[in-house]
């Protein structure tokens, strides 16, 4: 009997402790339970992340960044299971070392043997070094670094420098598939004894005119000197040059051009590698999904997927929960999209404000923990986008009160700002402002997301978040 064919009785009791405990949670009706059982996992057996990936025939993909980890996981993992591959997965955004060690626990044998030849690991961005050493990825595809959640994790500079110090420990067949037009990305990437691909927009024909106000700064990691933009796509990612040191944006591997945005219903690019031309339409909006899309299409490619197989699977792609979710509820359609810090914030107000705001729209602030405790953020969205438009705005949540004085602040007519009352007491007020056959916009933070959702499967709406 070979060693690895030997019962590793730890781990089993810690893959067991980790299946059963999440299963009593579930029972028990407490959250998806999809950490505890990762923590009494790690406690019985603390290597389990490392042995349980270990085990995965085809290598793991970790994937990390501020904004797009689960869209972008969850367009890889659907490639590679249209690719015939068992996918393992940590779907429900757990994504610390006990969340993953609860997801493989869920997937492996009770022998703990993981049901899977590839794995994709969506990693917290303050846990990735840990996350690196314990899974030995194959690609780490790195998508941005935004300034968000500052609150828990301190200065971007600090999650930065934590990330480089991951990176000089990779060795030359592990590869590093980069956002090239995320500078701070491209800084900390160069030099590495790993191998390293970049990403990016070539060229848009939807540029910004100077960085948003959600944007610390934009300045050069060698020198400190401010970045000039030839082209600014989306916050601080671009087409980026030092002046002073020279630094600038390295050239693309997987290069996007052409990008058609179609309001909330789709996008549509072409992305070169390789001397090939890959086209893709997504089934849904905005230029952050292009930007996930070219993420996952790039890893796909570099894992040997073929081409049409990348484009099918996205172009069938609906989003993930927490991003974009349409219900038809009494007779009107619900569009719901997460609102989470102000990069996100600004890109949704930035899709709905095309031609004007013309449906009514429900914007719900709670400042629990998981949203972050402090609001102060909603004064570095861009919410003055909105003032061009005609259609109400209501707003609610614990913290609705301070978005209704963001929204007056914001320059948008008194008679279309709308306080209402906690969400429980008013959804079915907002459903009734919207006629019958048509449309309307709610924009919730995490928290009130989750009771939104909960509200809706009451009535039969959707189905239960933890039940997906
Ligand atoms: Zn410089």
């Amino acid at each position: 009997m070979s060693a690895s064919s030997r019962l590793d009785v730890r781990l089993a009791a810690g893959v067991a402790a980790g299946k059963l405990s999440g299963r009593a949670i579930r029972l028990l009706g407490r959250g998806g339970g999809t950490a505890a059982p990762g923590l009494i996992a790690n406690l019985i057996e603390p290597n389990i992340l490392n042995k349980l990936t270990g085990k995965v025939r085809d290598g793991r993909i970790v994937v990390a960044g501020t904004n797009g980890k689960t869209t972008t996981s969850r367009m890889l993992a659907d490639i590679l299971e249209r690719a015939d591959l068992r996918v393992i997965h940590n779907r429900s955004g757990s994504n610390l070392v006990r969340g993953i060690s609860a997801a493989f626990a869920a997937q492996s044998s009770w022998s703990g043997q993981p049901r899977g030849d590839i794995a994709v690991i969506e990693s917290d961005e303050a846990a990735f070094p840990d996350v690196v050493r314990r899974v030995n990825p194959r690609i780490i595809l790195l998508l941005n670094l935004f300034r968000d959640q500052l609150d828990r994790y301190g200065e971007l500079d600090t999650i930065a420098t934590r990330w480089r110090e991951s990176f000089e420990t990779l060795r030359p067949d592990q590869l590093l598939l980069v956002n090239g037009d995320d500078p701070a990305l491209a800084a900390i990437t160069e030099d590495l004894a790993a191998q390293r691909r970049l990403f990016g927009i070539q060229e848009s024909r939807y540029l910004l005119d100077e960085l948003p106000h959600a944007v610390d700064s934009a300045l050069c990691r060698r020198c400190g000197a401010p970045l000039r933009y030839s082209q600014l796509f989306l916050s601080h990612l671009g087409e980026y040059v030092c002046d002073s040191c020279g630094f600038r944006r390295p050239p693309l591997d997987f290069a996007a051009s052409d990008i058609d945005l179609h309001g909330l219903d789709s996008v549509s690019l072409r992305l070169a590698h390789d001397e090939s031309i890959l086209d893709l339409s997504l089934a849904i909006p905005g230029l952050y999904n292009a930007y996930n899309a070219i993420a996952a299409a790039g890893a796909a490619l570099a894992l040997g997927v073929g081409p049409a197989l990348i484009a099918e699977t996205l172009g069938a792609f609906r989003s993930a929960f927490g991003r974009i979710e349409r219900v038809s509820y009494r007779g009107r359609q619900l569009v719901i999209v997460l609102v989470k810090n102000p990069v996100g914030f600004d890109e949704v107000l930035r899709m709905l404000a095309v031609g004007g705001l013309s449906d009514p729209a429900l914007i719900v602030i709670n400042d629990l923990d998981a949203d972050g405790r402090d609001v102060s953020w909603l004064w570095d969205v861009n919410v003055e986008q909105l003032a061009n438009g005609s259609s109400p705005i209501y707003t609610s949540g614990i913290r609705g009160a301070d978005m209704a004085v963001r929204l007056k602040y914001a320059g948008i007519a008194t008679e279309r700002i709308h306080p209402l009352k906690a969400l429980a007491n008013s959804f079915e007020q907002f459903v009734d402002t919207i006629p019958e056959g048509g449309s309307g916009y709610i924009l919730p933070t995490y928290t009130a997301m989750l009771e939104l959702r909960r509200m809706l499967a009451h009535r039969g709406v959707v189905a239960d978040f933890w039940e997906q």
